[in-house]
């Protein structure tokens, strides 16, 4: 009988170990191949001697991603597509030469992954390929803007919401780092519970980055000055409109125009537990949440909103852990499920705010300034996370995914969508 020698295990196992690290190195130069083409993209719209090359990829296009012209079509393909090709291919095969001194022969995988675009961007620009590629497919928006990777409507707010972001083509890490994965330049904001304090740092915050900002607010008196805006030199205008718990419907159509709903007002009544203080709960935080959502949801009525229309839900952290308040928790909890359960086929995109105690007059003994989170949630969405969490507590950005999983998990196993 033969016996297995440890010098032959030895061999398998560094055999192994080899074809892991190359696999690695070949899907890392699949990764560079389109960080440089997302660079070169970049470079389209800020570098002056690419602009005019770049614009023609731009004005190929009617906004359902039709053809304007077979012949600007070609022409974007001949001078934007082809360079752009190029450039990945060279730059991929540098790499990949500097790879090779290292024995990562299979970098030249990226390379070769480029050279099929060049081949295409070519076949194109001579007429010969008809179809374009995935993300400008002719016809109505169907997929909401995905997280990971671009597909068509990511892409067609590049397109026609802002040049100056969603620059990626195929994962959306270089947007993510940029903070371009979402624009907020020029969107129509309208904000609940205005006039606290989570409200007002908003305001200030996304006005900052370019939002027009509707007040929303239960308030009559309250005042908003965005002279007050931090860091802005000049005077800004801000729209204000009180509204009534119940009658959330009175401003259906003032929302038809809102880009972003954001649904940041709730009561907390501490340690009560009497009736009237479990209606109020579950009235402010559950329910007239639940209705200003199907009020916005019943605004995406056209193909554009699909790319553009949000909203976003501050749930709270309390949706996994103790706030202090059992009625508190316990009608941020339902509305965060309530949330989790329509994302499953929202016709629009609907972000949490997942947000620890930051000082505000419901709660003056918060930790993290209003500012501070507000700055922190601009700036995670930005980045394109639908589940925004701010908190100094480590405990939530462990067990909120895990809960939301779970309970998304469940909610797609026992809960079917209306036809
Ligand atoms: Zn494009
Ligand atoms: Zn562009």
């Amino acid at each position: 009988m033969q016996v297995i020698s440890r010098e032959y295990i030895e061999a398998i196992a560094s055999n192994i170990n080899a074809y892991g690290g190359q696999t690695l190195a070949a899907i890392a130069s699949v990764l560079i191949a389109e960080i440089l083409r997302d660079c070169y993209h970049i470079a389209g719209h800020y570098w002056k001697p690419l602009q005019p090359w770049h614009n023609l990829h731009h004005k190929a296009y009617r906004a359902d991603l039709s053809k304007v012209s077979m012949e600007i079509y070609r022409q974007a393909e001949l001078f934007n597509d082809v360079p752009e090709a190029i450039f990945m291919v060279s730059a991929s095969a540098a790499i990949a030469g500097i790879g090779y001194g290292y024995g990562l022969w299979a970098m030249a995988f990226g390379c070769i992954y480029a050279l099929g675009f060049l081949i295409m961007a070519l076949a194109r620009s001579q007429g010969w390929l008809l179809a374009t590629d995935i993300t400008h497919k002719e016809g109505a928006l169907v997929q909401l803007p995905s997280q990971w990777t671009v597909n068509r409507t990511y892409h067609w707010r590049h397109h026609f919401d802002r040049g100056e972001a969603y620059f990626c083509s195929t994962f959306t890490l270089v947007d993510q780092i940029l903070g371009t994965a979402l624009s907020l330049k020029g969107k129509n904001i309208a904000i609940t519970g205005a006039s606290g304090s989570m409200g007002r740092a908003l305001i200030a915050q996304l006005s900052k980055r370019g939002a027009k900002m509707i007040a929303l607010t239960s308030s009559p008196n309250a005042v908003f000055n965005l002279g007050d805006t931090e860091g802005s030199t000049k005077k800004k205008e801000i729209e204000v409109i009180c509204w009534q718990m119940g009658k959330e419907s009175e401003l259906r159509d003032r929302l038809q125009k809102v880009d972003i709903l954001i649904l940041n007002h709730g009561v907390n009544v501490r340690a009560a537990r009497d009736s009237q203080s479990i209606y109020q709960s579950y009235e402010v935080n559950t329910f007239s949440v639940a209705r200003w959502m199907d009020l916005f949801l019943e605004t995406v009525t056209e193909s554009k909103h699909i790319a553009t229309k949000e909203i976003w839900v501050n749930t709270s952290e309390a949706e996994v852990n103790p706030a202090l308040s059992p009625l508190y928790e316990m009608s941020k909890r339902a509305i965060g499920d309530l949330v989790t359960l329509r994302r499953l086929d929202a016709p629009c995109t609907i972000r949490k705010l997942i947000l620890g105690p930051f000082k505000s007059e419901l709660n003056p003994y918060g930790i993290m300034s209003a500012s501070f989170v507000a700055w922190a949630i601009a700036f995670l969405a930005q980045r394109g996370f639908r589940n925004i969490i701010v908190t100094i507590n480590p405990l939530t950005f462990i067990l909120y995914p895990i809960k939301e999983f779970m309970r998304s998990l469940y909610f797609r196993i026992f809960s079917r969508r209306q036809n």
